[in-house]
């Protein structure tokens, strides 16, 4: 892009200033994984698959988000690469004209696979959730026993070339204290930067509680007691983890406090899931059916308005920390992490 049109770019602004720049969309609510934060064990019920949106649809309304001011996009879900052929998705998303970046978040069970498609199809970074490095941590968590085939999928991305590569480990107390520093030396080694977020209360099981957070400022104490940390003035480049770099040059760290220190005054996204449903915070007790006015033959223009007036009214942030927090009813495969 031009800087031309760069300043030209329309603008997407809430109600409380904030100037919305990411779309993440979710792609489908399946999982091949049970995550404890995040599914039950089983007989979870599924979107029925006729509610999601189609390629055609979500290119639709990613050509409507462009023209709002919107230029990134991330695929999410669910696990992104359950639904068949995104590949394909990808090319079409890529062709939209404003939209500069797109980027995906995967459990990368199918990520050895599909990495060279997905590269070759214009996925630009790739943030992949790996919580454990020890396999029976890695099969307790996730309830499911592959570490071998999420590294593998990880190595495989790193080879075809992708130059972003983060790690999100969900941050849990009494869980995450012995894989940190594990995961970190890896990170380091492969040149990943691995990214820890603090566990929010979005687990289908409702098992949250805030003693089973892990907390941001505990995970850096824990850090530093090995390795020297810097931190990193963001202030250009305003998004939800505060990163550190290692005193040895060697790679930085993120660390999302969603819980103890929310980003909500800088948040720059909204979110959509698989059936269509506008979602202006995670947390979100509302939501805007764009399905709906996409198949009952709205105008692209009453889109965009939909779209704007639900923005206009984005939450100022989420309210974890308060008496009145509530959770949102759908949890989080069915929202799009
Ligand atoms: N299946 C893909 C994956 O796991 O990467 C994408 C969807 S997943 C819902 C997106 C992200 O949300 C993952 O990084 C996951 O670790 C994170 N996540 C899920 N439940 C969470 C929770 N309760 N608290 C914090 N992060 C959570
Ligand atoms: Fe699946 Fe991702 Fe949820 Fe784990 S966090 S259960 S991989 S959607």
């Amino acid at each position: 892009m031009t800087a031309e049109t760069e300043i030209n770019r329309p603008q997407l602004v809430d109600g409380m200033g904030r100037t919305i720049v990411n779309l993440r969309i979710s792609v489908t609510d399946r999982c091949n994984f049970r995550c404890t934060y995040c599914m039950p064990a089983d007989n979870v019920e599924f979107m029925d698959r006729v509610k999601l949106l189609t390629f055609e649809e979500l290119t639709r309304i990613a050509t409507i988000v462009s023209k709002l001011g919107i230029n990134r996009l991330r695929l999410t879900g669910g696990e992104p690469l359950m639904r068949k052929d995104l590949p394909s998705l990808i090319r079409m998303l890529a062709a939209v004209e404003g939209i500069d970046d797109i980027a995906m978040t995967t459990n990368a069970f199918f990520l050895k696979e599909h990495a060279q498609s997905l590269k070759d199809a214009g996925l630009k970074r790739l943030n992949v959730s790996l919580d454990a490095l020890d396999s029976e941590k890695f099969k307790h968590v996730n309830r499911r026993d592959c570490l071998q085939q999420v590294l593998d999928g990880l190595q495989e991305a790193s080879r075809v070339g992708f130059k972003s590569i983060k790690i999100n480990a969900v941050a849990m107390r009494n869980f995450s204290e012995s894989e940190i520093l594990s995961l970190i030396d890896m990170g380091r080694s492969d040149g990943f930067e691995v990214r820890f977020i603090e566990f929010m209360p979005l687990d289908s099981d409702q098992a949250w509680e805030r003693d089973k957070v892990l907390f941001g400022h505990e995970i850096v104490d824990l850090i530093k007691e090995k390795h020297e940390l810097i931190p990193i003035d963001n202030s250009l480049d305003i998004g939800p983890a505060s990163e550190y770099r290692f005193a040895d040059g060697k790679g930085k760290i993120g660390i999302i406090t969603a819980v103890s220190n929310p980003f909500c005054d800088h948040c720059n996204r909204i979110r959509m899931t698989a059936d269509g449903k506008l979602r202006t915070c995670l947390f979100s007790t509302d939501e805007t059916d764009l399905k709906q006015l996409v198949r009952s033959g709205a105008s692209d223009e009453d889109i965009a308005e939909a779209l704007k007036q639900a923005v206009l009214i984005k939450e100022p942030g989420h309210k974890i920390n308060l008496e009145s927090f509530e959770r949102p009813t759908r949890a989080m495969h069915a929202i799009g992490g």
